[in-house]
């Protein structure tokens, strides 16, 4: 099935999780905007150097440069596929430029799904998140540990915690999300495109069986 996604919802949600396993399962590209960034810091690049201290301090990068990485993604993507768009948009002024691209390339939004967890919940998440350095898959040292202690199930690669999810970034981090992108629930729920999924259970399978019944009330 064809899915055109926008996900939202506080950091450590488990947007990230989420898309990953819907992706797979529906034939979906996640499209993560962080990982597009940590990807370019990791590397080195122009642009990887322009965004890495604002990423490091919780805050968010500048609207263009972002939607113009997603604009680039959708194209090379065509009209054919599927996509979730983790992380993107983050404020209105993403929201509006995202419009713009879709109606360049021909692409309608099928839904906006809010993961939502409490504070409480995310912040015990959060703590315990790590991330494969090469192919990006998440993992939860609590709760869905590696198989072997800092390596990636997936490609062997490094696993790390990201810096960002260190205690005094994560309070920034929720601060941005409050301030800058909750007011995106409003603008998603005008546009009748709004579902509210709750990502509050300490199983990952529950959480991603209520975004799946989201999906299902979709018509295709
Ligand atoms: P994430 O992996 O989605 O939590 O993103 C990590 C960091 O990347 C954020 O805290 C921001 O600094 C940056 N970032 C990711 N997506 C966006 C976006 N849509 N707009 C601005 N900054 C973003």
């Amino acid at each position: 099935m064809v899915f055109r996604l926008v996900f939202l919802g506080p950091p450590g949600a488990g947007k990230g999780t989420i898309a990953q396993r819907l992706s797979q399962k529906y034939g979906l590209q996640q499209i993560s905007t962080g990982d597009l960034l940590r990807s370019e810091v990791e590397k080195g690049s122009p642009l990887g150097k322009k965004v890495k201290a604002v990423m490091e301090s919780g805050e968010l990068v500048d609207d263009e440069t972002v939607a113009a990485l997603v604009e680039n993604r959708l194209r090379e993507l065509g009209s054919d596929k599927g996509f979730i768009l983790d992380g993107f948009p983050r404020t209105i002024k993403q929201a509006g430029l995202l419009e713009s691209a879709a109606k360049k390339l021909g692409l309608q939004l099928d839904a906006a799904l809010d993961i939502e967890a409490s504070d409480e919940t995310i912040i015990e998440r959060l703590s315990g998140r790590v991330q494969c350095t090469k192919c990006s898959k998440i993992y939860n040292l609590r709760s869905m540990p590696p198989k072997q202690e800092g390596k990636c199930d997936a490609c062997n690669g490094k696993i790390v915690q990201r810096e960002d999810d260190k205690p005094a970034v994560v309070k920034m981090r929720i601060e941005t999300y409050r301030k800058k992108t909750a007011p995106l629930i409003e603008y998603y729920k005008k546009k009748k495109l709004l579902q509210v999924i709750d990502a509050n259970a300490d199983s990952p399978e529950k959480n991603l069986q209520n975004a799946e019944a989201a999906l299902s009330k979709l018509k295709k």
